[in-house]
């Protein structure tokens, strides 16, 4: 009897499709000693049936998508207000927006009231505000992608948003080709540990003597430049703390790519085959691509992966667009992915001392 769903569990991305998929419930998402979410199986109700290895998306082959030409797109949304909320130019909220018109259901990532990060489902517009800005931290997917499924079960159009391995997961999950699922991914760097930020949450908590209610990694307060955003604190007693990216220090061994995950060192989705039907990121290279349409309140790049993206994306009418070459659109994370800092392993050993 195997185990662990993979050889190699530093590979796993933490995905949850195993955990979703095992039919005996013999599997649960736990966190290890760095905060991290990974599957444990029972091995006493286990009956080695060898589903969760083979749905696994780790275990299968990252397959090249058919001959569809990707094109690649800079997008700011129509609306000033929400354009400057999100972390580029809003691209996910209009798209979200399109979904919604058609009755459809968007899943996406938000924190809680503990303020944790975790994917949840939103029916409406006004469910978006907590979904818009990029949160630095793996998302807790819990049993999202059941209940996922029972909404495509009863035709319900889905769009879900998340990394590009927890998409991969959900293919894996749900199987290829659902006509009422469309998938967003983005551009993804590395996702730091859930657990320390938790801790960060409480240390901060605890300095203040107030709960953190809001946490913003993308604040625009100084315009959107690589590196230039301000972090934002906002606690119950009203206090509002604003740091820059080297003064906040969860968010600094995360650019230091110290607290991210272990299998972010060697991502298999840092390519242009990409898992999603459409990918969205920062478009750094703007001022390259599209000089005209650069913009200090933030741009999106779109990239459409498939006819299915390519068709939502066309139909959205709160954007502005403008078609861009693939070739001055390419950032870093397209192309290679890249190692976790030298000092990691030196930190995770303090971290699991200081308890
Ligand atoms: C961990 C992480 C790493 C990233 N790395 C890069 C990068 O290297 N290069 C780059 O160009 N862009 C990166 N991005 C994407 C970028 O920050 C923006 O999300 C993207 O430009 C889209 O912006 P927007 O204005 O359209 O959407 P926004 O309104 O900002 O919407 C954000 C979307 O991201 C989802 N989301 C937020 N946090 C998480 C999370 N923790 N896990 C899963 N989904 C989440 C939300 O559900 C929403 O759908 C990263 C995002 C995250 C969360
Ligand atoms: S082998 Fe089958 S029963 Fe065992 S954990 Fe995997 S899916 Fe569940
Ligand atoms: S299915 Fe996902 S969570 Fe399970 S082992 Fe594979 S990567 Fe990890
Ligand atoms: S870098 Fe790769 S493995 Fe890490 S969270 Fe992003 S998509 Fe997943």
């Amino acid at each position: 009897m195997t185990a662990d769903v993979l050889k190699d569990i530093s590979k796993c991305t933490g995905c949850t499709a195993c955990e979703q998929i095992c039919p005996h419930k013999c599997i649960s998402m736990q966190y290890d000693a760095k905060g991290f979410l990974y599957p444990k199986k029972d091995l006493s109700i286990c009956i080695d049936c060898g589903i969760c290895v083979n749905i696994c998306p780790v275990n299968i082959e990252h397959e090249e998508k058919s001959s569809f030409v990707q094109k690649v797109f800079a997008v700011k949304h129509k609306n000033k207000a929400i354009q400057y909320a999100s972390s580029s130019g809003g691209a996910f909220t209009a798209l979200a927006e399109e979904v919604f018109e058609r009755n459809g259901i968007v899943v996406g990532v938000r924190f809680n009231e503990s303020m944790k990060v975790v994917h949840d489902f939103a029916f409406s517009i006004d469910d978006l505000t907590a979904f818009r800005g990029s949160k630095y931290v793996q998302s807790d997917l819990s049993d999202t992608f059941t209940k996922i499924k029972r909404c495509l079960e009863n035709k319900r159009l889905v769009l879900f948003s998340g990394t590009p391995c927890q998409v991969a997961g959900l293919n894996s999950f749900i199987g290829s080709n659902n006509k009422y699922l469309v998938t967003l991914d983005f551009v993804c760097a590395g996702v730091p540990s859930p657990g320390f930020f938790s801790k960060y949450v409480k240390y901060l908590e605890n300095g203040h003597n107030s709960k953190l209610v809001d946490f913003k990694f993308r604040d625009k307060t100084r315009g959107w430049k690589k590196g230039w955003q301000t972090i934002v604190h906002q606690y119950e007693n009203g206090l509002i703390e604003k740091k820059l990216p080297n003064e906040d220090f969860f968010h600094k061994l995360f650019m230091a790519r110290v607290s991210i995950r272990q299998c972010c060192s060697t991502c298999q989705y840092t390519s242009m085959n990409r898992p999603s039907d459409i990918t969205i990121a920062d478009f750094w290279s703007i001022k390259n691509a599209a000089p005209d349409f650069n913009d200090s309140s933030g741009v999106s790049q779109v990239i459409t992966n498939t006819i299915v993206g390519e068709k939502l994306f066309r139909s959205c009418k709160n954007m502005n667009v403008e078609e861009c070459e693939i070739l001055n659109s390419l950032q870093p994370r397209l192309l290679t992915s890249k190692p976790l800092s030298n000092f990691a392993p030196h930190y995770w050993t303090v971290y699991s001392i200081c308890k």
